[in-house]
Formats: structure tokens, sequence, C-alpha cells
């Protein structure tokens, strides 16, 4: 008889520390406070925006109006060949050289360069009206220095990423602004917040 009453006490009061613990934890799950440090991680896939890309994002386009600018101060001349690239162009791209004929350009297939996410340009120095070099000695300019890595450096300054500082396939003209993103995350739909799908972006990409 005794241990049965000692035993139903111990087991309201287990009952009763049950739902403290719940209330705790249901408080702390509600509680601003706690909320933000919990909730960061969790929730952080959820609320990225996730969509198709059809153009430069909004930073790197302003980021390479400005090399345009920085450059044309330094007294070169650079035009972009390449901006935001569809899937669909980035598979035509890489069979380039391998089915198809010409030079292999890329070693990216569709979904695997930043230019199919709005987040890679390509430059060339221009020497005259009609004419484009992708010469890395040439110092048009007559500082000493050769005009494509200075490009590279201004491109640096505004936190591109250079291609010819890649080990496996280094492509010189190649310039990217990645928000810290890899391609696996892209793939995965995560895109770093700011673009605006307007059709003056669309324009821009297609220049
Ligand atoms: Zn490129």
């Amino acid at each position: 008889m005794r241990r049965q009453t000692h035993q139903r006490r111990g087991t309201s009061g287990r009952l009763l520390l049950m739902l403290l613990l719940l209330g705790l934890v249901y408080y702390i799950s509600q509680s601003d406070t706690f909320r933000i440090h919990w909730s960061l991680p969790f929730f952080r896939e959820v609320t990225e925006e996730q969509f198709e890309v059809t153009g430069l994002h909004p930073v790197v386009a302003e980021k390479q109006n400005q090399l345009v600018e920085r450059a044309r101060k330094s007294g070169i001349k650079i035009i972009i060949t390449e901006g935001y690239r569809s899937e669909e162009r980035q598979d035509e791209l890489f069979e380039q050289g391998r089915s198809t004929a010409g030079q292999i350009v890329t070693s990216a297939r569709g979904g695997e360069s930043y230019h199919n996410y709005g987040l890679a340009i390509d430059f060339a120095i221009r020497v005259s009206a009609d004419k484009v070099i992708w010469d890395m000695d040439h110092d048009g300019n007559r500082n000493g220095k050769s005009d494509w890595m200075e490009i590279v450096a201004i491109a640096k300054e505004l936190g591109f990423e250079w291609g010819g500082d890649w080990a496996s396939f280094p492509d010189y003209p190649h310039l990217q602004y990645d928000f810290g993103y890899s391609i696996a995350e892209l793939q995965r739909g995560k895109r770093p917040p700011g673009y605006k799908l307007d059709s003056e972006d669309l324009e821009a990409s297609e220049e």
C-alpha cells in the first residue's frame, strides 16, 4: 500500500516536471529572443528566392558598369562579350569543340556556369571601332603594364573572381561575382537575393 502511494506521487511528480519542460520548450519556441537564433539556420532555405534567372543580377550589372567606366578612365576600352547565358546556350557552347566544330571554350554544361545565373561576365579589349582583341600583353595606354591585367586588377577590387586564377581550366576573359554561392547551391534553386526581373534587365542581358 505505502509503496503504491509513493509510486503514484512519483508519477505525478514526473508528469508535473514533463509539463513544466513542455511549457518551457513552448515558451522558448515562441520567444522572440530565442526565435532569432533558432529559426535562421532552419528557415533560411525556405525564405530564399527561387526562380529562373533571365538576366544579369543587378549588383553584377552595376559592377560591370563600374568596371567599364574605371577602365575607360585608365585609358582602356573594354567590351562585355558575354553576360547572362541561358542553359541551352551553355549546352551549345559546351558542345563546341566536342561534338560540333571549333575550339573548346568551356568545361561547363548548362547549369554549371555562373553565367547561367547572371553572376558572370566576359570581357575583351576594344582597340578600335571595329577591332576587339584578347591579347594579354597589349599595352594600349602605354603605361608599361598589360591592359588586360589592369582590367583584372580593377575587377578584383570590385569583388570579382577572375577565371584566369583557376588552376584546372583557366578562363582569362571571365569574371564572376558569386555572392559566395556554389554552383551546387544554385543548381538546387538557391538564389542570391536582389534579382529584378523586368524588361530592362532582359534587354541588358541580350547585349
Ligand atoms: Zn565567362
